[in-house]
């Protein structure tokens, strides 16, 4: 009853101002890192701030290829920005396909702004699709950031995504969460690799991640070579020796937290312990989020260091 009133008192009109100013000012950036490939960066004060902190990654962040296909449509918020900038880019004529890396609400978005103006069909990985039609309701900070999130109906990708150009191979590379693809370019070797890579260093992690998938799938990212790596938070990679760079520290950050997760899963009792014992952090966050890591704490536990530990602790488990 109380939470009835306090979402119709507060909530509601929320919801409705930031429809006309969505977390004002926003800002769009426009970059053209290879030829045929658009980047599309939205950003607004809230998710500018979070950005900072935590490592310097950008949202909303989207690609144009080929003037035909869109991989990722952003979070809510950033709908009024993006339907501007698809005019300004004469797309609402020529996009005719949209890809979802993944079913996270600050990738799918705005699909409905999509098919509204484009009439796309909007592609994702089977795993995702139930997660993309029929979301769960989100924690009340998600919805504050990113916005509420209209579904609309999505298709399942197939093995090959076709544009008059190019031609990219779809790869389930799951760990970030289930039915997360990349899409591969062989003759151009580009990479766009959705939250596969994010940042490097990044310990905390939503309870739908899974460290050992996600190593295997970097594992499968750096066998391809990519010459190119477009990430889905601004990180753009245009040079194969810097590419395998950035893969491969993503990958030793990774197996390094599983490597001390293995040593400390028979010694430690609780998961605090062992979260502690594997980050191993002994700053001032660390002791106020009990080890759990600084995301923790603003988000009530929803990002945390020991989503992740967990993840490979089942795996240390079945090894047992
Ligand atoms: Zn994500």
């Amino acid at each position: 009853m109380i939470k009835r009133w306090i979402k119709k008192l507060l909530w509601v009109p929320y919801e409705s101002s930031c429809r006309r100013l969505p977390l004002w000012p926003l800002k769009t950036t426009l970059t053209y890192p290879v030829d045929g490939v658009v980047c599309i960066r939205i950003d607004n004060v809230p998710t500018r701030i979070l950005s900072r902190f935590s490592g310097g990654y950008d949202y909303a962040v989207s690609y144009l290829i080929d003037e035909t296909l869109m991989v990722d449509t952003g979070f809510p918020w950033a709908r009024r920005q993006l339907k501007r900038t698809l005019i300004e880019l004469n797309a609402t004529e020529t996009i005719s396909q949209v890809v979802n890396t993944h079913y996270h609400e600050d990738h799918t978005g705005n699909n409905d702004l999509l098919v509204e103006m484009t009439g796309a069909k909007i592609l994702a990985h089977a795993i995702a699709l139930p997660e993309i039609r029929f979301p769960v309701e989100l924690p009340w900070y998600r919805r504050f950031l990113f916005g509420p999130y209209v579904p609309v109906d999505v298709h399942p990708i197939g093995d090959v995504v076709t544009t008059s150009q190019y031609r990219f191979e779809v790869h389930h590379m799951p760990g970030h969460c289930p039915g997360h693809v990349c899409l591969f370019e062989p003759d151009q070797r580009w990479l766009f690799s959705g939250d596969l890579y994010i940042a490097a260093d990044l310990d905390s992690q939503l309870g739908d991640a899974n460290g050992p998938e996600w190593i295997e799938s970097l594992d499968r990212a750096i066998e391809l070579r990519p010459r190119c790596l477009f990430d889905a938070h601004g990180t753009v990679i245009v040079d194969e020796e810097s590419v395998a760079t950035f893969l491969r520290r993503k990958r030793e950050f990774l197996s390094k937290i599983r490597d001390r997760v293995f040593e400390f899963a028979t010694s430690a009792q609780t998961i605090q312990e062992l979260t502690r014992k594997v980050f191993d952090r002994r700053r001032f966050v660390d002791y106020l989020s009990l080890d759990d890591g600084w995301l923790s704490l603003i988000t009530g536990s929803d990002f945390s260091r020991g989503n992740i530990v967990k993840s490979f602790l089942r795996d240390a488990k079945r090894e047992a």
